[in-house]
């Protein structure tokens, strides 16, 4: 599974903050980028819990501080952060926008596509969205 430029660059994100709370961290790199964006990846996770993850994971005083950082403990953290806030949201049944990738901020907004970014092309064919508000600006 090849990772998006927005999940690579989300990625990279993770990896300059943990660089800024870690010195002893690897000095991050495209290459590891890809690999942590495949790993993020197989749990769905999008940036706002996986920046915040990073937060709690610092943060955590019982952490044992020889283990460097990998994608695991990252996942680990968001996924608890993405559980708490669908618990706070299907609570008080609205959706929290700020914790929602760009681009789903964008389908969210878009007149155009469903849920998932895509739109219909006619003869049973489906295109992906690109938000432009254009009947058949996917082209
Ligand atoms: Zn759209």
């Amino acid at each position: 599974m090849t990772p998006t430029r927005s999940e690579i660059e989300t990625a990279g994100l993770v990896l300059a903050k943990i660089a800024t709370a870690d010195q002893w961290a690897a000095k991050p790199d495209a290459a590891m980028a890809i690999t942590w964006a495949e790993c993020f990846a197989v749990h769905g996770l999008q940036r706002p819990d996986l920046m915040q993850a990073v937060v709690e994971l610092y943060a955590d005083t019982t952490r044992d501080k020889a283990n460097r950082t990998i994608p695991a403990d990252v996942i680990r953290h968001a996924r608890r952060i993405r559980q708490a806030r669908m618990e706070r949201e299907k609570a008080t049944g609205q959706i929290e926008r700020a914790a929602l990738s760009p681009d789903r901020q964008a389908i969210l907004d878009c007149p155009l596509c469903d849920e998932l970014g895509w739109i219909d092309a006619g003869d049973g064919a489906v295109v992906r969205c690109d938000h432009s508000r254009q009947i058949g600006g996917a082209a």
